[in-house]
């Protein structure tokens, strides 16, 4: 069953989770004391557990009369299936143009939710935000601009709860205003289970793809699992070709990456595995090669650049230097 939230319903699952479930109820506790903070940042990389914890509590925060943590009445119920007039997730708008997502949050969606904020919830205790990124972008100076005397002070009737991987991408404007939370990464059981949810996969077939992931949890859960195999596997085959200077293998090497920018972590670990494996001179460059990877891809993201030409300029330093 897909989500009508913007996230699938991988991302919501929750109930074996038990260190969401202490931090759940955490918040709850907080909450009967009268203590909820008004802006609240979850802390924790995409689909690892924030959207999840995002939802759970949103549900706690509308719902009169919460029976259990979680709590399944028919109000939560629709929290968790997007569809509660209390609960607005804010997301980019689609170009109607283009069909394609906005870069950024604008500044009428901004206007709209501090607008909005003077009128009661609908039917539950209060009216939930919850922002799908609060990275820069998508919420840029002047769409925060618009927000920040709400963020401040959001009425008793409201809470807004924030997402974010990296706090150092937040405008610090928003980030002096919101109370961090870290999100609490899954295990390797839990992780397993994560993507055997998200991939239709079976328990072994879950494993099998985090190990071609070389455990990166990120690239794990948003490569499909037709696509991550074939890409990641030989690739320390090929990264040792091109440790040996092999021009053919640093271009190769660069396809790939193009072909699945999520990839790049699990890359530059591949890359870091094979100069430990290397040792001496080798190792050097092979250190050398993987924190240019990574260093070019942070660009790449910032720059909207693409994958392929940042990628071989990084590799190149594996060429200069000859063979090993
Ligand atoms: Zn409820």
């Amino acid at each position: 069953v897909t989500s009508l939230l913007p996230w699938p319903s991988a991302y919501l699952a929750i109930t074996r989770r038990a260190r969401l479930l202490r931090l759940l109820e955490r918040f709850h506790a907080l909450e009967r004391a009268g203590a909820m903070p008004g802006t609240t940042m979850l802390v924790g990389e995409v689909g690892l557990g924030r959207e999840a914890l995002a939802v759970e509590l949103a549900a706690a925060l509308i719902c009169p009369s919460p029976r259990a943590v979680p709590c399944d009445c028919p109000g939560c119920g629709r929290v968790r299936r997007g569809i509660h007039p209390d609960l607005s997730v804010v997301d980019v708008d689609v170009d109607e143009k283009t069909g394609k997502r906005k870069e950024e949050i604008s500044i009428r969606q901004a206007r709209e939710i501090s607008d909005g904020l003077a009128s009661f919830p609908f039917e539950g205790r209060r009216r939930v935000y919850v922002f799908v990124s609060a990275h820069t972008p998508p919420l840029n100076t002047h769409a925060a601009s618009a927000l920040l005397k709400t963020l401040e002070e959001p009425p008793a009737h409201a809470c807004f709860v924030l997402l974010a991987g990296n706090p150092a991408r937040v405008l610090p404007t928003v980030l002096s205003r919101s109370v961090q939370v870290r999100v609490p990464t899954p295990d390797r059981g839990e992780l397993a289970e994560l993507l055997a949810a998200a991939h239709g996969l079976t328990a072994a077939e879950a494993e099998e793809h985090l190990h071609a992931c070389v455990d990166d949890p990120v690239a794990a859960l948003r490569l499909d699992r037709a696509g991550s195999a074939p890409l990641l596997s030989g690739l320390a085959a090929l990264a040792r070709e091109a440790f040996a200077g092999d021009a053919l293998a640093v271009l190769r090497l660069a396809v790939r990456a193009k072909a699945s920018p999520d990839a790049i972590t699990a890359f530059s670990r591949v890359l870091l595995d094979e100069a430990a494996r290397t040792g001496g001179d080798g190792a050097e460059r092979a250190l050398q090669a993987a924190a240019n990877v990574l260093e070019a891809d942070r660009r790449r993201a910032v720059l909207h650049l693409d994958a392929e030409s940042v990628t071989a300029g990084a590799l190149m330093p594996l060429l200069s230097a000859g063979p090993a």
